[in-house]
């Protein structure tokens, strides 16, 4: 459904007469609108200035869809820079005491989400500033339309044990770690990828011709044939918002599959952290 804009009285309407009061309260109305609607984007995202312009895609992607937010619902969701308090939550656990990527780089995400039976959750989470703002508005959409997410809390809660949170469908993005026997850092680790309903949509790769599979616990959720809640496939909102906002899908990926996965593709990693990029 598109927005209709509500409440934009054409010039038109006002009398042939004209009535300068009608005109100056037209024009005042208008103006305050203008001023309550700046107002509310401003009190929605806190630290927003400070928000990175370099936003992984234009506005234009979005989909305009579902129920409107009440003005509760829509204050929120925001996005601050880490604060003290936040950073205390996370220094040690997911901001690793080797964490190469400036505490500056990262925002923290408030949410709201709603569970398969449609009950609302708050959920936060901590994203790389570049697809802050992409993210709110994916997690604003999912939530108006009900797509149901059982989880979204800081990996921190399990001590930024990935296998914890998987295992109990949490939905994620930043933690701090390097690729395996390299000094480049994961998507992850830069916050520039967004796990989604985890245990249901595990990872899995065959090495050696044993069959990984991570959380351990997601076996049941390997066949994708299956029925089953908070499954994404390629048909789904998740998926359509999340790919319009430039991210991909690890459950297009051919030599593995991380269904629960979607990250920014190497060229913007390249244009963001040039230095994270291997050296051939
Ligand atoms: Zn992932």
């Amino acid at each position: 459904m598109k927005t209709v804009h509500k409440g934009t009285v054409p010039f038109c309407t006002i009398g042939r007469k004209g009535n300068v009061m009608r005109a100056r309260t037209f024009l005042l109305a208008m103006l305050l609108s203008v001023v309550m609607s700046f107002g509310l984007v401003a009190c929605g995202q806190t630290s927003s200035s400070s928000a990175s312009s370099s936003s992984a895609s234009s506005s234009s992607a979005q989909v305009t869809s579902g129920a409107e937010l009440n003005a509760d619902e829509q204050k929120a969701f925001y996005i601050t820079e880490i604060t003290d308090d936040i950073f205390a939550r996370i220094k040690g656990k997911s901001f690793k005491d080797d964490c190469t990527l400036p505490r500056e780089d990262l925002r923290y995400l408030h949410v709201l989400h709603k569970d398969k039976d449609g009950k609302t959750h708050e959920g936060e989470m901590i994203v790389n500033k570049h697809i802050a703002e992409d993210v709110l508005d994916i997690l604003r959409e999912l939530y108006k339309n009900s797509y149901p997410i059982e989880k979204i809390r800081l990996v921190d809660e399990y001590d930024a044990d990935d296998e914890r949170s998987m295992e109990d469908n949490n939905s994620s993005s930043f933690n701090f770690r390097f690729i395996s026997h390299t000094n480049r850092v994961s998507k992850h680790g830069l916050g520039l990828a967004v796990d989604i309903n985890t245990l249901y949509n595990p990872y899995t790769k065959v090495v050696d011709g044993k069959r990984i599979i991570e959380p351990v616990t997601a076996e049941p959720y390997l066949d994708r044939d299956a029925t089953f809640d908070y499954k994404i496939t390629k048909d789904d909102l998740c998926y359509k918002l999340f790919t319009e906002h430039g991210f991909e899908w690890g459950g297009e990926w051919s030599d593995r599959k991380d269904y629960q996965h979607f990250d920014m593709p190497d060229s913007k990693i390249a244009e963001w952290y040039p230095e994270n990029v291997e050296k051939s």
